[in-house]
């Protein structure tokens, strides 16, 4: 079973992402400051960090520092109320993965955890691993593709991207949440990657599968309403 670490001092955030959390399949553990992180994250069962930076004592970006320093090689997901761009830049500097701040909707932090674990749901919820649109089915355990029962290969990003509108169907998605969402912080600003990443799903799936939605974004559309 996939196993979270999650350091964090604030009692109310640590249950809520536990429940969440277990309730998604994971096994968690949680550390309140830096010298039970470290302990727990050097025994070698931790798949993945979710890191608090405000922490009593050594803050989280000391531990990651030392975590990294000490060869520690699970994604780290920094989990923080600080906004600032310093914050965000010396995460990444120090071996941060990915970058969130509080408050934060749990279904965006469950997105870019299974992008870091490139893994997905455990075998506990067998339901849950897959997921379907119209005549698409998308496997998240073994990250295959069906559309009509013909397989369909996509990327790593492809998936993600198609994961994520899966999730929100029918939903009208921006391009800054799906950047936020799919990438992460690992693109250029002002980048057109959603255009192109739409256009390799559009070119693999059906071009009527994801709508343009004028100056707003883009949404995942049932074929018999493309079709009318
Ligand atoms: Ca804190």
């Amino acid at each position: 079973m996939t196993h979270i670490l999650i350091v964090e001092d604030e009692s109310r955030i640590t249950t809520f992402l536990e429940k969440g959390l277990q309730a998604s399949g994971y096994a968690t553990t949680p550390a309140a400051n830096s010298d039970e992180a470290t302990a727990i994250a050097l025994d070698g069962q931790i798949d993945l960090v979710l890191l608090d930076l405000g922490l009593p004592g050594q803050n989280g970006l000391e531990l990651l520092k030392q975590l990294r320093g000490q060869g520690f090689q699970a994604p780290v997901i920094i989990l923080t109320a600080r906004s600032g761009i310093d914050d965000q830049v010396a995460g990444f500097e120090l071996g941060a993965d990915d970058y969130m701040t509080k408050p934060f909707r749990f279904e965006e932090l469950l997105v870019r955890i299974r992008a870091r674990l490139r893994t997905t749901v455990s075998a506990s919820e067998p339901n849950a691993a897959i997921l379907t649109f119209g005549d698409i089915a998308l496997n998240l355990r073994t990250r295959r593709v069906s559309a009509g029962g013909r397989p369909i290969d996509l990327s790593a990003r492809e998936f993600t991207l198609l994961e994520t509108f899966m999730r929100h169907p029918e939903q009208v998605l921006s391009r800054q949440h799906l950047l936020d969402l799919v990438w992460g912080y690992d693109y250029e600003p002002g980048s057109n990657v959603v255009y192109v990443y739409v256009g390799y799903l559009r070119k693999k799936l059906g071009s009527h599968l994801i709508e343009t939605v004028r100056g707003m974004g883009y949404r995942l559309v049932p074929t018999s309403a493309a079709a009318v």
